[in-house]
């Protein structure tokens, strides 16, 4: 995350001239002060300058000769361009400013970022063109343009500081109120450094409302049903209960011997799981149901508390070392495609479309290249073109060019082609359903052989 220091308007009419802030030339001194004790701390330090013409009232900004000024809307004449009011007052030292913004040539001008700099750019150009995501703000005044530069960093989704110790205002009532303001504009903002965190959370949260939801709704036979090899409905819950549970550091149960497991269970992360499944297989419905409620709020709270360093820490997944936010991400396909598993088994359809099945959408879309060149065997040289029909709408596009790699489009015509809902394509690439048979729920397009022997191959597991 790179940052940025704004000052606004530290120039001499706004010190010592027509319009002074009590501790102007103070704060002058503090920003230097401030900039000179942070060598490289900010990407860029941008400054403004109030920068009226000399002819006219600016848009009714400068109030009319003979009258006096209301000192809301019109103000006595102040800053006009290359006058000894409007330069920067000397205690700043202009040689820690990187860029230079003027406002309110001809018209009333109170934010930075209504400002441009000698070429016409404005500030939030190039903000984001050095990947500035949070500005700190400082200078004069506090209660008019720091105030108004603030509040539109915050609109432009900046995480946001005014450094008040680097601020003064022109009267103490009216700062305050400014002050209050910007507080509640940044804690309604989202913080950048953390919205994909809440991002992520929020949806596990939704996913995890979702299932809970659907098992309040059941019938207590319904729980036995089968949803998946080996597993009831009961099972796929008591999977994902003991799935959280060991995530929030829990004592894993003991892991049962290679012959004591099913026949569905394949590998040593599979006895991992069935040990939590065999440990709730007892528990009637009603309380795993609430076990399940109480372990999600737990996770809840705790991944909510987590700090964006720990969110973003380097971690085991299982789709091999990535990062923790990395693996919520697939927590939420993972539970997603189980309560799909849960709903086809009481055939109950529902949450098929909408921001959690997008996201278990990303999941698979992560893999596209692996399942067209790998399980699918597209030869080099070929595209291939998925389109996913709906509820979730969505075109995937892949070329094989000495490997199979995802493109946003293909020139022409793919060389084969498949159409299909989006819950059919999960379902398949989930390995839930016999693709032989889904055939005809699909449609193929382009070399027919290929396109069929991709519609086939779709199933991929992490
Ligand atoms: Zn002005």
């Amino acid at each position: 995350m790179s940052s940025a220091f704004l000052i606004v308007d530290v120039q001499n009419d706004f010190v010592t001239g027509s319009l002074p802030v009590p501790g102007g030339a103070d704060v002058a001194a503090a920003i230097t002060a401030h900039l000179r004790a942070h060598p490289g701390r900010y990407a860029v330090v941008a400054a403004s300058q109030d920068w009226h013409s000399a002819m006219g009232d600016n848009g009714g900004h400068f109030a009319t000769p003979g009258t006096d000024p209301d000192y809301v809307h019109t103000w006595p004449v102040h800053c006009v361009a290359d006058e000894p009011g409007s330069a920067y007052h000397p205690a700043l030292d202009v040689s820690l400013i990187d860029e230079h913004f003027r406002k309110g040539q001809g018209t009333p001008a109170y934010s930075m970022f209504e400002a441009v700099d000698a070429e016409g750019h404005d500030l939030a150009d190039a903000l984001a063109a050095a990947g500035v995501t949070a500005v700190d703000v400082g200078g004069l005044a506090t209660d008019y343009c720091v105030r108004a530069t603030a509040l539109d960093a915050l609109a432009a989704g900046l995480h946001v500081r005014l450094l008040t110790d680097l601020a003064a205002g022109v009267a103490p009532e009216t700062s305050a109120a400014a002050l209050d303001e910007l507080a509640a504009a940044t804690s309604a903002a989202p913080d950048p450094r953390t919205a994909e965190q809440d991002r992520v959370v929020g949806l596990l949260g939704r996913e995890w409302s979702a299932i809970a939801d659907l098992l309040a709704g059941l019938d207590e036979d319904a729980w036995s049903r089968p949803a998946l090899p080996g597993w009831d409905v009961h099972d796929v819950i008591g999977h994902l209960i003991g799935t959280e549970r060991t995530l929030a550091g829990a004592q894993h149960p003991d892991i049962p011997a290679d012959g004591e497991c099913g026949e569905h269970v394949r590998n040593d992360i599979g006895r991992v799981n069935e040990a939590w499944i065999v440990a709730l297989r007892d528990r009637p419905p009603a309380d795993l149901l609430a076990d399940f409620r109480a372990i999600t709020a737990e996770r809840l709270a705790s991944l909510r508390a987590m700090t964006a360093e720990e969110f973003n820490a380097p971690s085991w997944t299982p789709a091999g070392q990535a990062t923790y936010a990395r693996f919520m991400q697939i927590r939420i396909f993972d539970c997603w495609m189980h309560e799909q598993d849960i709903r086809a088994a009481v055939a109950i359809p529902g949450h098929e479309g909408g921001p959690e099945a997008e996201q278990a959408l990303e999941e698979v879309i992560a893999a596209i290249g692996y399942i067209v060149g790998k399980r699918g065997r597209a030869p080099d040289g070929s595209s291939v073109r998925i389109r996913l029909t709906g509820p979730v709408e969505r075109d995937l596009h892949v070329v094989v060019d000495g490997r199979a790699r995802p493109v946003e489009a293909i020139n022409g015509e793919p060389t084969a082609s498949l159409a299909l809902s989006s819950s059919l394509f999960m379902r398949l690439a989930g390995g839930r359903e016999d693709a032989e048979a889904a055939l005809g729920r699909i449609e193929l397009g382009g070399d027919l052989a290929l396109a069929r022997q991709l519609a086939t191959n779709l199933a991929y597991t992490i």
